[in-house]
């Protein structure tokens, strides 16, 4: 583990800056929609027409559609529903990504834990207004209905059946990147070899700038988001940022992120920000959230541990750490001087 004592290099969540080097010759093709609660972006840079991004945007849509719980139709909503009642027969997308998501829960030993769906309402972070703050006998209750282990798949008929009443499933810590990592390979199989795919904050870079040249990455500073404090090239490569202060809610001073820890039951708040950074969007999705939660050390002991992947993290009192093989992974690696401390202590 690396650590960067730069009081005044403050990092980021990842934001890509498409196209700011290099020459782009060719005028790219890009759609953007509203979808999965944030905003999709898919630009291809090479000869490939619109239908190919018709095509991905439409994967996008139907992942969108199976998945979110909020949507009374949805796969997801479905077997929550029908908890503690019966399996439910999902679609091959939904199987696909929640037993994927089972193996991650065991990865990460439940820091990232898809039936955090009890924990999700309760705390009801998406709704600024409500300043409620559970209890801990409420929190008990829940956490009692969360454990990815109470998952059952049945792979031969393709459902899925969560045991316990009052359970429920929510995808929001890995269905970007699993939805990202579609749309890429949807584009390559269309003979895509150069695109930049963006669903919120997780990023795929594909292939590399038509000129050859890797694509750019800005970690924008969680601490204030008009800032860049860092850089980096990638080609091939997922990029994906958990970090408390793009969706979170204050109550009383007190800042309660959207990602809980599915041990405590409590929002998750030990540092600011996790940039992780793998061949995979899924992993790099899966892995961001859980380090986030598990917070300094345990958080960057589990991007050491697990192959393919680099991390950067920044602490509340602004102090940057990476993994190891940070520079290696992340080409020209650059922390930007700001001249402002931006740590909270
Ligand atoms: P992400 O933005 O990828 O870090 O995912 C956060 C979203 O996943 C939240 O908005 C919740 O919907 C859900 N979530 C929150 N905490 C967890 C957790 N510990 N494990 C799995 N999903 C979570
Ligand atoms: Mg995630």
């Amino acid at each position: 583990m690396k650590k960067y004592h730069a009081f005044a290099m403050v990092l980021i969540s990842s934001l890509l800056l498409a196209g700011c080097t290099g020459n782009l010759e060719r005028k790219p093709h890009q759609a953007s929609s509203l979808l999965m609660d944030t905003i999709v972006t898919i630009t291809t840079y090479d000869d490939s027409s619109v239908q190919e991004l018709e095509k991905a945007m439409d994967f996008v849509k139907k992942a969108d559609t199976l998945y979110n719980r909020y949507d009374k139709d949805s796969d997801v909503a479905k077997v929550n529903s029908m908890a503690w009642e019966r399996p439910v027969q999902v679609d091959d997308l939904t199987f696909g990504i929640i037993k994927e998501a089972v193996a991650y829960g065991n990865l990460t030993k439940g820091a990232m834990d898809i039936t955090v769906g009890p924990l999700v309402d309760l705390w009801n972070i998406s709704d600024s207004d409500d300043k409620n703050i559970p209890s801990g006998a409420e929190i008990s209750d829940r956490l009692k209905l969360v454990n990815y282990r109470q998952i059952v798949l049945d792979d031969k008929n393709r459902t899925v059946y969560l045991p316990c009443k009052g359970a429920s499933l929510d995808l929001g810590a890995v269905a970007k990147g699993f939805v990202t990592r579609g749309v890429a390979e949807i584009l390559r199989n269309e003979g895509v070899q150069s695109a930049l795919i963006s669903l919120g904050g997780n990023i795929y870079a594909l292939g590399s700038k038509p000129g050859g040249e890797l694509w750019q990455v800005a970690v924008l500073d969680p601490f204030d988001q008009d800032r860049v404090t860092a850089t980096f090239n990638v080609r091939d490569q997922s990029v994906d940022t958990a970090g408390d202060y793009y969706r979170f809610k204050e109550v009383n001073g007190v800042k309660f992120s959207h990602i809980i820890d599915p041990t405590s039951g409590i929002p998750a708040g030990g540092v600011a920000s996790v940039t992780v950074i793998a061949d995979d969007p899924m992993k790099a999705d899966a892995l961001s959230t859980a380090s986030f939660v598990l917070g300094e050390e345990k958080g960057m002991a589990l991007l050491e541990a697990v192959q393919g992947v680099a991390g950067l993290m920044i602490l509340k009192n602004g102090e940057v750490i990476t993994t190891a093989n940070f520079r290696e992974v992340a080409k020209n690696f650059k922390l930007i001087e700001s001249d402002k401390i931006h740590g909270q202590n």
